[in-house]
């Protein structure tokens, strides 16, 4: 069944995967005597050569800190630094560079909003809607804002597929609703939502709307202004960037008149004992020095993304994803957990019988990650009633072969696991 690397035509331009693998060196390892098969890209991606240079370059030639000092290697540093904050801001399509926040990661975006916007605009009564797809990322940090401010966090439903019920979402909103807090593409079952319509259905009711984007980043196209967010989160570590980085975007005008939610340097014009003048916007928000070597990898990861055929990429990742699909359809045991009419390419499965443990253990002795458990989507699980899932989650760099290997390497392990 299986082809070799293939080129993938699209109309503007080729999509050429065998030169993309050469990018990405750890692809080329093997593990437990058998050549990487990577199907964990939900967790995290793995990191281009360019990504990698950029970072070492930054620790043996330019680092120093920056936005503080006069000499060249601070004022290097710092340009780089913003130079990286406006190849965020050309990724997202933002309008301004200074609505491009740098954080630690989606988590710590969330948690942003959720103490510097909903803590102190939120009152008893007040509601916050998410789903019941949510990331634990996007769903405890709104019930922490709910015990500060005694505001209500209410839960659309998804149907058996895996997908936001919108009638049920819309039925939920109301002149309460204050944020509704989604992901746009969900990391456990792979449902891609439909965030514009989310988003046109909040502000009709007049609420801001937080997407978490962590496992849409690269995997969809990408504008924030087209979206009309108000806020957009994402992590640089499955972004093909490094961990440790992240973005929160946020319509300026909300910004503006948010509150730190970190006090420190940087974030400051002027400190006295009787009164500080916080800082403009972004570095309000940017207390303290940052991840500099994180955002140039991040800035350099999405560089090489961008400076891909997007449209190429996408067809490419639906194209594994139909893969998967079929080659799990031909296994009888084995039942897919989300099957949303618009899906990434993420599946879920378990196998009657097998704990996703001992299968995810079983793959990896055939040099096979994939991941299993509650994928950090505890309500999920639970509302399809199940524990956990295993789960294999493709990029841009996977092949067919590697799907192929994958589902090969489960039906040679399942009589094992069955026995
Ligand atoms: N949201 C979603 C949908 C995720 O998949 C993840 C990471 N698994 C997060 C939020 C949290 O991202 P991070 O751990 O990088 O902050």
């Amino acid at each position: 069944m299986s082809s070799a690397p293939s080129e993938i035509t699209s109309a503007s331009t080729t999509f050429d995967i065998a030169a993309i693998r050469r990018d990405f060196p750890l692809l080329d390892r093997s593990v437990n005597g058998k050549p990487l098969v990577y199907a964990d890209n939900a967790a995290t991606t793995q990191k281009p050569n360019v990504v990698i240079e950029r970072i070492k370059r930054y620790y043996e030639y330019e680092n120093s800190n920056i936005h503080r000092g006069v000499h060249t290697l601070s004022e290097d540093a710092t340009e780089a630094y913003e130079i990286a904050r406006s190849c965020v801001k050309q990724f997202l399509n933002a309008a301004h560079e200074s609505e491009v926040i740098f954080t630690s990661g989606t988590t710590e975006s969330i948690n942003l909003v959720a103490q510097s916007y909903a803590r102190t605009n939120l009152v008893a009564g007040d509601e916050i809607l998410v789903s019941e797809l949510e990331h634990h990322a996007n769903i405890v940090p709104w019930q922490m804002v709910c015990q500060q401010t005694g505001a209500i966090l209410k839960v659309a439903p998804i149907n058996d597929a895996g997908e936001i019920i919108l009638e049920a979402f819309a039925e939920l909103l109301s002149a309460r609703t204050r944020i509704v807090a989604v992901g746009h593409i969900s990391n456990a079952l792979g449902t891609v939502n439909p965030v514009e319509r989310i988003i046109e259905l909040a502000h009709e009711v007049g609420a801001v709307v937080l997407i978490d984007g962590a496992q849409a980043s690269i995997h969809t196209p990408m504008d924030v202004q087209a979206l009309d967010c108000d806020f957009y989160a994402f992590s640089g570590h499955k972004a093909l960037g490094p961990t440790g980085v992240g973005v929160l975007y946020g319509r300026a005008s909300l910004l503006e008149a948010m509150p730190p939610w970190q006090g420190g340097g940087d974030m400051i014009k002027v400190v006295t004992f009787e009164h500080t003048e916080y800082n403009t916007l972004p570095y309000k928000f940017e207390a303290g020095t940052p991840n500099i070597a994180g955002g140039l990898g991040l800035a350099a990861a999405l560089e090489y993304f961008m400076a891909l055929d997007i449209t190429a990429v996408m067809a490419h990742e639906h194209a594994l994803l139909n893969c998967a699909i079929a080659r799990a359809a031909s296994i009888p045991q084995l039942q897919l957990v989300g099957t949303a009419a618009d899906k990434a390419a993420v599946v879920s499965f378990n196998i009657e019988g097998v704990h996703p443990h001992d299968l995810g253990t079983l793959l990896d002795q055939q040099g096979i990650a994939i991941r299993t458990g509650h994928h950090c989507a505890m309500p999920v699980m639970s509302r399809l009633g199940l524990s956990g899932t295993a789960r294999a989650s493709f990029a841009l760099y996977n092949t067919e072969d590697e799907v192929h290997a994958v589902f090969d390497a489960i039906e040679k392990v399942l009589p094992m696991l069955l026995d």
